[in-house]
């Protein structure tokens, strides 16, 4: 794709923000926004999203709207600005009438370059029809999941903005969030844009975090060894309940490690008096639950430690991201066993809720476990998830140790030819089954213990199974469906895979053996 150069964004970048560079995905998305192209940014807070449409609306010039749905944010904003020197206004219904009216002529008279305002104040007839009388530079979006049902944020007024490219003809749009599920990314893109729109996904990546993910075997001891080897240092370990937290906090210290416990069944006193502890002297390990974190503020956190799997990867992503704020390096070090995947899958299925909700949650915990599975770099797996592609990182676990892998071409075909057969309509559980050889009611009732690749895999364990057929849904060649069933689908390298020209590395589990099984320690 051609972008045309736009050389005065330089000359604004400097002048008007005082940055010498722009940062990660910046200057591509302010360059897709000045050709007047519909952009939507996904940034976590703090990646610069603002300047992603503040720059091309200085470029531009004349007079350009910010969509934005509290009063609260659009003040903060604006008052940013004006410090910083731009012409900056909100019109909104915290204002008098008059403070309104005046803030208007000053549009009028061109002396206002950014005007926030509400979704059903832009949307109403009358603001669009004194909106014609102006070329529009742009109109940002901004916390554009409001308008996805999906997410906690939704409000009905952001329904409304889906009129605003026939309302606008010709005004490019740029939706700004930083929430970056799929399923929220893709409800904006369709509801705001009709599905046209440049998607850029930048800034989540976190170098300094080293990331590993260990067998566990034996969590007390494994979590032990790691504390232990970071002597010293400050740093978060996360169980997934109560009862472990207290028991990591009382064998830690018993080993003579300054640990403290974090809850939300201990008394509110001492829950405050540890984490004020925490925060206050250096070198505590605080055991916790998920409870803890919200909103805490300690830059030089060096390691993270999960000692059961987190409930996804955007609780592991947020988790993790307590560490190393400082830019340091630090540490992310995940335990995952089986036995956490079965905990895991029994909260889904026995919690309380909508089986849309339960499907989600259910999928969300398979995209953890490939994550887990993972056989090249985990942080281009994290990201990948959040929609960034990226390198290969040379700070986890699997590029610093690659995991042996074996041409697994052999049983990639079997898993997928079974999927093919009977019509790429069950889920994995189900084709475990018949790849096994197991004859339960189902199976016996559509007569599948006939196929002639019934029971083609007996020689390896159900276990050995699923963790193939995971991997082979991580490299494509199989596909989950996201429908009501999960259903496996030939994926878009399945051809390849069958074809069998190319060599096809897996994991090939070997039960006994504990993969990795000395890493952590390192
Ligand atoms: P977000 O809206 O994504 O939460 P902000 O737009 O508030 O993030 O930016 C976060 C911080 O990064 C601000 O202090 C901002 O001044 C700074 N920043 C943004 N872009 C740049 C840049 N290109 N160079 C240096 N600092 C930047
Ligand atoms: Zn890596």
């Amino acid at each position: 794709m051609v972008s045309p150069d736009h050389p005065d964004k330089y000359r604004v970048l400097e002048d008007a923000f005082g940055f010498s560079t722009f940062r990660s995905r910046q200057e591509e998305i302010v360059d897709a926004v000045l050709s007047g192209r519909n952009v939507l940014a996904v940034m976590p807070t703090g990646a610069g999203k603002s300047l992603c449409f503040q720059l091309p609306a200085l470029v531009k010039g004349g007079l350009s709207i910010v969509v934005s749905p509290l009063i609260a944010l659009m003040d903060d904003q604006v008052a940013a600005l004006k410090l910083s020197g731009q012409k900056a206004e909100a019109i909104h219904s915290g204002k008098s009438r008059e403070e309104n009216v005046e803030i208007w002529r000053r549009v009028t008279r061109g002396e206002v370059s950014l005007l926030y305002m509400s979704p059903e104040r832009l949307m109403t007839p009358r603001m669009q029809a004194a909106l014609t009388k102006f070329s529009l530079g742009l109109i940002a979006v901004d916390e554009a999941h409001c308008i996805s049902q999906w997410g906690h944020s939704f409000r009905a007024e952001y329904l409304m903005l889906g009129a605003l490219r026939e309302a606008f003809p010709g005004v490019p749009i740029i939706a700004l969030t930083a929430t970056a599920d799929r399923s929220t990314r893709d409800d904006i893109s369709e509801k705001l844009f009709g599905g046209d729109v440049s998607v850029f996904v930048s800034g989540f990546d976190r170098p300094n975090i080293s990331i590993t993910v260990a067998d566990k075997t034996r969590a007390g001891a494994e979590i032990e060894r790691f504390v232990k080897s970071r002597g010293g240092q400050s740093g978060i370990v996360y169980r997934i309940s109560r009862k472990k937290v207290e028991d990591t906090a009382a064998a830690l210290s018993a080993a003579g490690i300054r640990a403290l416990a974090y809850h939300a069944g201990m008394p509110p006193a001492d829950r405050a008096a540890n984490q004020e502890a925490f925060l206050a002297e250096p070198g505590i390990v605080m055991v916790a639950t998920v409870a803890f974190g919200m909103g805490i503020d300690k830059s030089d956190v060096r390691f993270v430690v999960h000692g059961d799997v987190p409930s996804s990867l955007e609780a592991y992503y947020q988790e993790i991201g307590r560490a190393g704020r400082d830019g340091e390096p630090a540490d992310a070090y995940m335990l995952y066993g089986l036995e956490d995947v079965r905990t895991r899958r029994r909260f889904i299925d026995e919690a309380d809720c909508e089986p849309e909700r339960r499907r989600v949650d259910a999928l969300r915990l398979d995209a953890l476990i490939g994550f887990c599975e993972a056989t090249s770099c985990r942080r281009v797996a994290l990201l990948a998830y959040f929609g960034e592609s990226s390198q290969a990182c040379g700070n986890c676990d699997i590029c610093l140790d690659p995991p042996a892998l074996a041409d697994g071409r052999d049983v990639a075909r079997l898993a997928i030819d079974l999927v093919r057969t009977t019509g790429e309509r069950y889920g994995a559980a189900y084709i475990v089954s018949l790849l096994t050889g197991e004859t339960n009611d189902m199976v016996l009732s559509r007569g599948h213990d006939s196929l002639p690749l019934f029971a083609a895999g007996s020689s390896r364990k159900k276990a050995e199974w699923r963790s193939i057929l995971r991997q082979l849904v991580a490299a494509r060649a199989l596909h989950a469906e996201t429908g009501a069933f999960g259903s496996l689908m030939l994926g878009e390298k399945a051809e390849a895979v069958l074809s069998g020209n190319q060599e096809f590395l897996i994991r090939l589990p070997s039960p006994g053996k504990s993969r990795r099984s000395k890493r952590g320690s390192a």
